[in-house]
C-alpha cells in the first residue's frame, strides 16, 4: 500500500479533510438520538431569560428618552429672561413648580420655580409674550405604571422560576411513577417474523439458543423432568454480528412475545426511574408469559458497582441491583427468559454472571469465509445478480468483515446498478462497494500528477512482485494505482484460507512485502518517498511483535512479554504502567527490530534487482490500466523467466 501524506505546505485549498482513515470496516450505523428526556422543560423557555433581558434594556433607553433627557435645564433667571426676551414657544408648569417647555427655535428645556418666592410677574410675563401655558399634576398613577413598566421583566422572571420549580417538584413527587409507566409503552412487545433461515451460518450459536426456543415453546416438559430451563443468556461479540437478529429470531422461532429495551434507556436523569423500569419491564414480561425479554447493550446498565469509576453512578447501581433482584424472583414456571447482548463482555458486573442469572454466555464472532459467502445469499435473496457475480469470491475478499457490513455491501452495490441505471447487480458493483466500504469514498477529484502516478506505479508493483516471489505470502489478488480515501495505491493479497496460526516463514515474508514497495522506489529512483510511511508503521510493529511477543528472535530468546496495557483501558502509553524487562533488554529489543527490518529490506532489495525487467513491466502496465489482476502479476513474471533461461529466481 502506498499513502497520501499532506505536508502542510501542500494542502490544496479547500481540501484540508483527510478523508476517513483507511483501517477496520466501518462499524454498524449508530443509533438515531435520544428524544429530549421527559422531565427537561421544552426548548421555547430557553428563550424566556434573554427575551426579559432585552425587554428590560429596551424599556430603559425608551423611559430616557421619553424623559427628555436632550432638554436643557435653565435656572430660575436663565428661563425668566428667555422668556422676557420673547424665546419661549410654551411651557408647562405642575404643581410642584417643574417646567418644561419649548422653544421657538425647537429646543427644549426644563426649569423649576421657586415655590417660595413669588412668581406672579413672570405669570404676567408670560401673557404679554404670548407663551402657551398649561398646567399639569405630578400625578402618581402614571408613575406607578411606569414603575410596573420596569419590573415586569423582573416579575418574569422569577415567575419562570416558580414555574419551572413547580414542575420539577411535580415530576419528582407525583409524577415519578407516571414517567416510568409512559416508558413501559415504550418497550416494544412484538411478536417478530424473524427465523432462524433470516441468520445465516453460526450453527453453533443457533444450537446453544435453539434449548431456549425449545424451553419456551414447552416449559411443562422441563417441569415434569424436575430440569431447571435457562433463565438468561448473554451474547456476546464485536458490533453488527448479528446479536440482535439473533434475539428476534429466538422469540420469532419459539412464538412468544418480545419484549426489548436497550440498556441505555434505563440510565435516565431521575433517580429511581432505571430501577422502576426495569420492574415495569418484567411485569409486562410476567403479564405475557411465556415471553421474551432482550435486553440491548446491557452493558450500559450493567458495568462493575462501584470501584473505579470517578463520581460512582448510583442510579444506575440501583438500576442492575433491581435486575439482580428481578432476575432471582422469577421461578421456574414463569416461562420467562432473558436475553442480553453486549460487546464488552469484561466491563460486566460479575453477579450479573452468576448461576441463576445470566448462566450462559454465547459468543458470536465475526463470520468466517463460509459464514459470510452464507450471510451474502441472504442478503441478495430478491435482488437480481449478473452471470459474473460469485458471492464465493466476495466472501474471500471481504475478511473482518460483520454481517452489517455485508448487508451494507450488498445495499451499495444495489445503489451502485441503480445509478448506472441497471436493475442487475454485477460483479464490479459489489467490488466497487467493497473497495467503498473499505476504503472510503474514491476521489475523482484528487486526479494524480504524471510522475505521481508513475512512483506509486513503482511502488504497488514492487510489493505485487515480492509477494509473488515469496514462497509464504499471499497470492496477489489485485493490484491499483486509483487512489481512494487515503491510499493512492493498494495491492490486495487474499489468503488462500483463513489462518488462526503464522509461521515464522509467513512472518519474514510478510514483513518483506511490507518493505518491497519502497525497495523498488530505492531502486527505480534511488530515492525513498513519503508514501512509504504506513508500510514501514505496520512492518515495525510486527516485527517488534515478533521480537517481543513471540520469541522468534536468535538474540532475545524465547522469551513472551506479553502487553502490560490493562485490558479495559485499550491501547494505552505503556510508560504509565511501567515495562515488564530492563532498560538493556528493551535496547535489545530495538535493535533486533532494527535488523529484522533491515534483512527483509534486503532481501526485498535483492528480489526486485533479480527481476527488474518484470518490475518495469508490471509499473508500465499499472500506469498504463491502473488495476492489474493477481494473474497478469504472475504471467509477468512467467514471461521474463522464458529468454533468460536458468536465472536463479
Ligand atoms: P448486533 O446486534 O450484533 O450489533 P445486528 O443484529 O444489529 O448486530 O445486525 C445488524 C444487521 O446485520 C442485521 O440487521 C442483518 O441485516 C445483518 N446481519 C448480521 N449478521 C447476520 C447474519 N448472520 N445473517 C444475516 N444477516 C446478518
Ligand atoms: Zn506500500
Ligand atoms: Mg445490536
Amino acid at each position: 500500500m502506498i499513502t497520501r501524506v499532506r505536508l502542510p505546505h501542500r494542502h490544496p485549498a479547500g481540501k484540508t479533510d483527510p478523508g476517513p482513515p483507511p483501517g477496520p470496516p466501518p462499524g454498524p450505523p449508530r443509533e438515531p438520538p435520544k428524544p429530549p428526556p421527559v422531565g427537561s422543560p421544552p426548548s421555547w423557555t430557553r428563550w424566556l431569560l434573554p427575551l426579559a433581558a432585552a425587554i428590560t434594556v429596551l424599556l430603559l433607553v425608551f423611559s430616557r428618552s421619553t424623559s427628555g433627557t436632550p432638554s436643557t435645564s435653565y435656572s430660575y433667571t436663565d428661563f425668566v429672561s428667555e422668556v422676557t426676551t420673547g424665546q419661549v414657544q410654551s411651557v408647562s408648569v405642575n404643581d410642584k413648580g417643574a417646567v418644561s417647555g419649548s422653544l421657538k427655535d425647537g429646543k427644549k428645556f426644563t426649569s423649576q420655580l421657586p415655590t417660595a418666592l413669588d412668581t406672579s410677574q413672570l405669570t404676567q410675563q408670560l401673557q404679554t409674550e404670548h407663551v402657551q401655558v398649561t398646567g399639569t399634576q405630578s400625578s402618581s398613577g402614571t408613575s406607578f405604571l411606569s414603575v410596573l413598566f420596569l419590573f415586569l421583566p423582573l416579575i418574569l422572571i422569577v415567575g419562570f422560576f416558580v414555574w419551572s420549580g413547580r414542575r420539577a417538584a411535580k415530576s419528582l413527587t407525583g409524577g415519578l411513577s407516571s414517567i416510568g409507566r409512559s416508558r413501559a409503552k415504550i418497550i416494544e412487545a412484538e411478536r417478530p417474523s424473524t427465523g432462524f433461515d433470516d441468520v445465516a451460518g453460526y450453527q453453533g450459536v443457533k444450537q446453544e439458543v435453539s434449548e431456549i426456543v425449545d424451553y419456551l415453546r414447552n416449559p411443562g416438559r422441563y417441569l415434569a423432568v424436575g430440569a431447571k430451563g435457562p433463565r438468561g443468556v448473554i451474547m456476546v461479540g464485536p458490533p453488527g454480528t448479528g446479536k440482535t437478529l439473533l434475539a428476534r429470531a429466538v422469540a420469532g422461532e419459539a412464538e412468544v412475545p418480545f419484549l426489548s429495551v436497550t440498556g441505555s434507556a434505563f440510565v435516565e436523569m431521575f433517580v429511581g426511574v432505571g430501577a422502576s423500569r426495569v420492574r415495569d419491564l418484567f411485569d409486562e414480561a410476567r403479564k405475557r408469559a411465556p415471553s421474551i425479554i432482550f435486553i440491548d447493550e446491557i452493558d450500559a446498565v450493567g458495568a462493575r458497582r462501584g470501584g473505579n469509576r470517578l463520581g460512582g453512578n448510583d442510579e444506575r447501581e440501583q438500576t442492575l441491583n433491581q435486575l439482580l433482584a428481578e432476575m432471582d424472583g422469577f421461578d421456574q414456571t414463569t416461562g420467562i427468559v432473558v436475553l442480553a447482548a453486549t460487546n464488552r463482555p469484561e466491563a460486566l458486573d460479575p453477579a450479573l454472571l452468576r448461576p441463576g442469572r445470566f448462566d450462559r454466555q454465547v459468543t458470536v464472532p465475526l463470520p468466517n469465509q463460509v459464514e459470510r459467502a452464507a450471510i451474502l445469499v441472504v442478503h441478495v435473496r430478491g435482488k437480481s445478480l449478473a452471470p459474473d457475480v460469485d458471492l464465493d469470491i466476495v466472501a474471500r475478499g471481504t475478511p473482518g468483515f460483520s454481517g452489517a457490513d455485508l448487508a451494507n455491501l450488498v445495499n451499495e452495490a444495489a445503489i451502485n446498478a441503480v445509478r448506472a441505471d441497471r436493475i442487475t447487480i454485477t460483479a464490479k458493483d459489489l467490488d466497487t462497494a467493497r473497495d467503498r466500504v473499505l476504503l472510503g469514498r474514491r476521489e475523482s477529484s484528487n486526479a494524480l500528477l504524471p510522475d505521481e502516478r508513475r512512483a506509486v506505479a513503482v511502488h504497488e508493483s514492487g510489493h505485487a512482485l515480492v509477494a509473488a516471489l515469496c514462497e509464504h505470502a499471499d497470492p496477489v489478488a489485485k493490484v491499483t494505482i486509483l487512489p481512494s480515501g487515503l491510499t493512492l495505491g493498494v495491492t490486495e493479497q487474499l489468503p488462500e484460507a483463513e489462518r488462526h496460526l503464522y509461521s515464522e516463514g509467513y512472518l519474514t515474508d510478510l514483513l518483506t512485502v511490507r518493505l518491497g514497495g519502497r525497495a523498488a522506489e530505492l531502486l527505480v529512483f534511488g530515492e525513498g518517498s513519503t508514501g512509504a510511511a504506513d508500510d514501514l508503521a505496520g512492518a515495525t510493529q510486527i516485527a517488534t511483535r515478533m521480537v517481543r511477543e513471540f520469541g522468534l528472535s536468535a538474540e532475545l530468546g524465547p522469551v513472551g512479554y506479553a502487553s502490560q496495557v490493562p485490558h479495559h483501558l485499550g491501547e494505552g502509553p505503556e510508560e504509565l504502567f511501567g515495562r515488564p524487562y530492563a532498560e538493556q533488554t528493551q535496547r535489545r529489543v530495538d535493535e533486533e527490530v532494527a535488523r529484522l527490518l533491515r534483512e527483509a529490506a534486503d532481501r526485498a532489495a535483492a528480489l526486485l534487482h533479480a527481476h527488474r525487467p518484470a518490475l518495469d513491466r508490471l509499473a508500465g502496465l499499472l500506469v498504463a490500466e491502473e488495476t492489474v489482476e493477481g494473474k497478469v502479476v504472475l504471467e509477468i513474471l512467467r514471461q521474463e523467466q522464458r529468454p533468460a533461461d536458468g536465472q536463479p529466481t
